[in-house]
């Protein structure tokens, strides 16, 4: 295809010429699509080049906390390759992941095995894998471990005191100061290795003060472990560094964390500080392109969908979009609202050309398969193409074997990126194996500044 680079080895991605923006391989993707009548008019372009942006930010802002990518957030082979090779580690959460991200040559050293509920036959599977740091939050996974597992290391999960009632996830999961004596008490009698804490602020922005707290806690449990006889040396600060609601996130949780964990985990400590980050290295790589499968226009104050009055303006049409993928399928976070999608027309309309009230949803003909609830467009036809950004996190099926049954993904990296990853020595096939050998080119001064590309050595 034009604007692409032949490559002779194979690469999980098309490396794209240096004029090659993303949009022209939207462009030329639904121009196929478009061709070709395929069924699937719906697809993701992924620029794996972010992610490795991504990395380096995390390199120079998170200096000392070493990534464990979380695979539940986005299980493409491809981000995994790419992640790999970067030398990342991987949080897997059952036994698909486990599977997966050793198939792409991650070694066990580099794989936490964190589920709040493990199943037994996992628990045996992570131990006949070498997979030996494993969380664990009550005493009912504690004997279950204790039993299955004899190289096991915990890291106890402790519940983290959220300002945001809404937040569910932390009174099912987690244990308080109180269990952790408990759960310290009944791993030294059953002897489960005890290696750590672990936290997980789901989201970090405006919820500062659940660092504070979790911090402090981490700290009383190192000190009660001690107390046991446990000698933990491993701190895990979880995910939940998403850049949807502002670009600075990660700085801005280093910033508030930093100061506290020179206090309670100083470096001197030796106690290695880990992370699970997922939405923060794909949610900003990924694009995804729909096509308009169905629309009405709709008069004055009816009733859409969902049965909600909608008024339109001045009299004229409201007029529902119907796309060919919604909250069933890559939309799924809507349902949670936690998405803010916002559509971007492929066709650029003509400048001066009237827009209407309009809404988008799902292809389900589900009252609550709605994408957009309100937004102004021109009006559209069916078989336009919408693009929506920002669609790498927890959008793609999460199962990791049912990849044939996912919307394609095409993966992209700029030759500028890629020219700038093997200078600094990274290949994916190499820095898999050999990952300990990152170079240090990689804490960069400025904010994601890329050495310029030499063509030294490299033919294109
Ligand atoms: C889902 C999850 C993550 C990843 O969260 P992001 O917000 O995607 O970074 C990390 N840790 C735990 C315990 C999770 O459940």
């Amino acid at each position: 295809m034009k604007g692409f680079v032949e490559l002779e080895e194979s690469y999980p991605f098309d490396l794209l010429e240096e004029k090659t923006t993303l949009n022209d391989v939207i462009d030329n993707r639904i121009r196929e699509h478009t061709v070709e009548q395929t069924e699937r008019n719906a697809f993701f372009v992924a620029d794996l080049g972010n992610v490795v942006k991504k990395n380096i930010r995390w390199k120079n802002v998170m200096t000392h906390v070493k990534p464990f990518y979380t695979v539940k957030c986005n299980s493409s082979h491809s981000v995994i390759e790419v992640l790999a090779g970067l030398g990342t580690g991987f949080a897997c959460a059952n036994k698909n992941e486990i599977t997966l991200v050793q198939s792409l040559g991650v070694t066990s050293e580099n794989i936490i095995y964190t589920n709040p509920c493990k199943q037994i036959s996992q628990i045996k599977y992570a131990a006949k894998k070498g997979i030996n740091i494993m969380s664990c939050d009550n005493s009912v996974e504690l004997l279950k471990i204790a039993r299955n597992h004899r190289s096991a290391e915990l890291l106890i999960d402790i519940a983290i005191a959220d300002s945001c009632e809404e937040n569910e996830m932390s009174l099912k999961f987690g244990a308080t100061l109180k269990d952790c004596r408990h759960l310290l008490e009944s791993a030294k009698e059953l002897g489960v290795q005890v290696v750590g804490v672990r936290f997980h602020v789901p989201s970090s922005s405006g919820n500062m003060e659940a660092y504070l707290h979790a911090l402090a806690d981490a700290r009383c449990v190192f000190d009660m472990a001690a107390e046991f006889g446990f000698n933990m040396n491993i701190l895990d600060i979880g995910g939940g560094f998403s850049e949807t609601d502002g670009e600075l996130e990660l700085e801005k949780v280093c910033d508030e964390i930093d100061p506290l964990l020179d206090i309670y985990f100083p470096s001197e400590s030796g106690i290695k500080i880990i992370a699970e980050p997922g939405s923060y290295y794909v949610n900003s790589a990924f694009t995804l392109a729909v096509n308009i499968v169905a629309k009405k226009a709709v008069a004055r104050d009816s009733q859409d969908q969902s049965g909600v009055v909608v008024s339109s303006v001045n009299d004229e049409p409201f007029f529902i979009y119907y796309i060919s993928d919604g909250v069933y399928g890559s939309f799924a976070n809507s349902l949670y609202g936690t998405v803010n999608a916002i559509p971007i027309l492929h066709k650029k309309p003509n400048s001066g050309e009237p827009v209407f009230a309009s809404s988008l949803w799902g292809p389900s003909c589900d009252g609550l398969d709605q994408v957009v609830e309100h937004c102004l467009l021109p009006e559209l036809s069916v078989g336009d193409w919408v693009i929506f950004e920002n669609m790498g996190a927890y959008t793609l099926e999460q199962s990791a074997f049912s990849e044939l049954e996912r919307l394609p993904v095409y993966c992209v990296m700029s030759i500028n990126d890629w020219y700038w990853m093997q200078e600094v020595g990274l290949t994916l096939e190499t820095s898999v194996k050999n990952f300990s050998c990152v170079p240090s080119c990689f804490q960069l001064n400025q904010e994601e500044g890329f050495p310029a590309a030499s063509l030294s050595g490299i033919s294109a």
